[in-house]
């Protein structure tokens, strides 16, 4: 058995990325981490949702958990700092939002999570953080400083493939040209991935993951109202680059857990 330990910025970033390397790890018999290091308080969510007297913070964590109950992990550790916002919100000021932390503080908590669960395998985000939210940024940096504190042998970023992405974009009509991202900044480009694997046979277990995150609905619902064999072909793939960025070998078609 080997421990495979994920980690992400919000409730509901394991899903695309990395959803269904968790269900497989699993599935063969590893044990899976998710390591949150936010809790998601800046997050949209639709009008009337919460209970009286429910915060959107107890909320994320109720689903974070149904989440990763679906992906089969085994355990979720939520590092509770503060969500800093879209680049360029208010929470972004903060100082104690994530995004403004020192890496080196930040980093000690990841550290001893890695180090007590004596991680084999830790994913974390390439440094534009797939996207440039700024606490995915932040992300990286922590989770590099992390399995260099505790010693992980292997780092994986986990990576938006641009050029599937591109096709994905010229695919989906409910993009018009204003809507559509920036698709020359996000991600990595194919010939930079040096792992891929091939996870459709877990896309019903990634999409009750996306039903999970009831409040994330303005993400994940677009993709809900697709034929399961469409999903399959979204996100039937999740890619990563090994840290140390050398990509001479084959394409990797598996973690080394
Ligand atoms: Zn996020």
């Amino acid at each position: 058995m080997s421990v495979l330990v994920c980690f992400h910025a919000h409730p509901d970033d394991e899903v695309f990325g990395t959803g269904g390397t968790m269900r497989q790890a699993s599935d063969a018999g590893h044990r899976v981490v998710l390591v949150t290091a936010t809790d998601g308080a800046a997050g949209e969510f639709p009008e009337g949702i919460l209970a009286d007297g429910e915060t959107l913070t107890a909320r994320r964590r109720d689903e974070l958990a149904k989440s990763a109950e679906a992906l089969g992990v085994h355990r979720v550790v939520m590092l509770g700092f503060s969500d800093s916002g879209m680049a360029g919100t208010p929470e972004n000021d903060n100082p104690e939002a994530f995004a403004n932390l020192s890496v080196e503080s930040a980093a000690q908590a990841l550290a001893e999570i890695l180090v007590e669960e004596q991680a084999d395998v830790v994913t974390i985000y390439d440094s534009y953080g797939g996207y440039g939210h700024p606490d995915h940024i932040q992300v990286h940096h922590v989770g590099k400083r992390a399995t260099e504190i505790a010693g992980t042998t292997h780092v994986y970023e986990s990576v938006m493939n641009r050029d599937h992405f591109r096709e994905l974009v010229k695919a989906n009509a409910q993009w018009d040209e204003e809507d559509a991202p920036n698709i020359e900044k996000i991600g990595v480009p194919a010939d930079q991935i040096t792992t891929e694997l091939q996870v459709g046979e877990f896309i019903e277990a990634k999409r009750a993951a996306m039903v999970a995150h009831a409040t994330q609905v303005g993400d994940f619902g677009p993709f809900l109202d697709m034929p399961i064999d469409m999903l399959r072909v979204a996100f039937g793939r999740e890619w990563y680059r090994r840290i140390d960025g050398t990509n001479s070998g084959p394409m990797e078609t598996a973690l080394p857990l």
